[in-house]
């Protein structure tokens, strides 16, 4: 027998109480991975002929896996590629946050699966916190964050513990944490290699550190929800228990229709639902909802806060920057010198207080670049679900073009004024361009941009 198979076959027996080993261990070396995606419920319909994830309203199935990178709508925010087992977070949120805006933040956020799911169910007036203690990973949820389009979120850089000078301020909070990853068996062979006894010993430790330092953030009557992609019981039911043990916090039910075939499994006070490959449609995922009974509550700076690196801009300054967007009911500030964004005016004192306190890589809607007397739309603009589209000419181009948008190449526009462009696809907007007569400048980030070469065969879009 390979080392890599051993492995499986040890990780499989250590939850043989749990469910049947020998059927698990033959889902992780045989079975297929199903395709999934999440749509982003302001860009995009579910296609009406594709499967459905059951636990979630936004999430489907594809029949086979496609070069998603050549689907101009997967730059575009329109979904998000995510595997359906993460999608059952809903069941846990959504109900939440029916009768309240809500504060959210998730501390393990890259690359974005969760913190975008999270958005879309959040109603208007809510806030999330998107953190990710690894800068480069940081970079790249900002992107999907933006390009999600939703105002209300922040995206922070920070060691978990930072977030003690918001004491008792979230409604819910969210660790996805960094785990021995036996649930990507199947989809990540690399993960096989990385694995040992020792590494989800590690784990396990980092796992209670990260709990132990988020927890005072959250609000007495708030939710933590916790969850790994991982199948022992150590990083899971036995890092909640003695969590819930150094606490007193306790933990909550979720309902799961039988078809779904969840996996309850309780031990001790720990309440668990496991996903296991050879029965439910999704990778080995783990989640559990703990209840925080008292505490301190949030106590607002009292006086605002002097943020370091940030300027709100005079209302009257301000006032022809706001048709930029469709909501006026946001402050717009100055971050980088003559670069500004937009962020709801609930929220004004908060901004300001996390400046100060975080690093902070994104936060509302980038609006301009002033540079003299012009306007630049800053290119996430254009992702950002408020945008007023109006007050620039439109043009929605073929798939073709749509990558060379994706991959920054200069674009040749006919018969259109010169000066800036919104580009569509299929309806759903895709960026700016600068038409300057016989070619247009493509602001597109480079670091966003498609790498790969563009074959045409492998083209396709979600929306046919
Ligand atoms: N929630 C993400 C999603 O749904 O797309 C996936 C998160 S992934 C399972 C765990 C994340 O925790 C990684 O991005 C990793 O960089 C981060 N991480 C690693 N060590 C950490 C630590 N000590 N504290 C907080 N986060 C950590």
């Amino acid at each position: 027998m390979k080392q890599s198979e051993a492995s499986i076959l040890h990780v499989c027996k250590s939850v043989s109480h749990i469910t049947d080993a020998s059927q698990l261990y033959h889902a992780i070396l045989h079975n297929p991975t199903p395709i999934s995606l999440r749509c982003n419920p302001n860009k995009l319909d579910i296609p009406a002929d594709l499967e459905k994830v059951p636990w979630s309203s936004y999430g489907m199935y594809l029949p086979k896996r496609p070069v998603f990178t050549l689907d101009p709508l997967f730059h575009a925010g329109a979904y998000y590629v995510q595997e359906a087992s993460s999608m059952f977070l809903e069941q846990i949120v959504a109900p939440l946050a029916v009768s309240k805006p809500l504060k959210v933040l998730d501390v393990c956020a890259a690359p974005g699966g969760k913190s975008t799911h999270v958005i879309s169910l959040l109603q208007r007036g809510s806030l999330l916190v998107a953190n990710e203690v690894i800068r480069s990973r940081a970079h790249i949820l900002s992107e999907n964050i933006i390009k999600w389009g939703k105002s209300n979120c922040v995206v922070t850089n920070n060691d978990p513990k930072d977030f003690s000078f918001l004491s008792g301020f979230f409604d819910i909070v969210i660790v996805d944490a960094p785990c021995s990853g036996e649930g990507m068996f199947r989809k990540d062979p690399a993960a096989i290699e990385e694995w040992s006894p020792a590494h989800i010993d590690l784990c396990s430790k980092r796992q209670m550190r990260i709990l132990s330092d988020i927890w005072d953030a959250l609000a007495p009557g708030g939710t933590l929800i916790y969850s790994t992609c991982t199948f022992n019981e150590i990083e899971n039911e036995k890092v909640v228990q003695a969590f819930i043990e150094q606490t007193g916090a306790i933990c909550d039910s979720v309902q799961c229709l039988p078809e779904w075939n969840i996996t309850e499994h309780v031990y001790k006070q720990a309440v668990c639902y496991r996903f296991f490959p050879h029965k439910t449609k999704g990778e080995g995922f783990c989640i559990s909802v703990i209840k925080k009974q008292n505490g301190n509550s949030y106590v607002p700076p009292k006086r605002i806060p002097q943020a370091k690196n940030i300027t709100i801009i005079p209302e009257k300054n301000r006032l022809h920057f706001s048709n930029l967007i469709q909501h006026h009911q946001s402050i717009v500030y100055e971050r980088q010198k003559d670069v500004l964004w937009s962020f709801s005016k609930d929220y004004r004192k908060f901004l300001l207080d996390i400046f100060l306190h975080c690093n902070i890589i994104h936060a509302g809607i980038p609006l301009v670049h002033i540079q003299g007397h012009k306007l630049n739309p800053m290119p996430g603009l254009a992702f950002a679900n408020s945008f007023n589209a109006s007050i620039l000419p439109r043009l929605d181009v073929d798939l073709e073009t749509a990558l060379r948008y994706f991959k920054k190449e200069a674009l040749i526009i006919e018969g259109m004024s010169k000066g800036w462009i919104q580009l569509t696809y299929k309806g759903v907007s895709i960026g700016f361009v600068k038409n300057i007569g016989n070619r247009a400048n493509n602001p597109y980030p480079q670091e966003w941009s498609i790498k790969m070469t563009l074959r045409k065969d492998d083209m396709w879009s979600i929306l046919t």
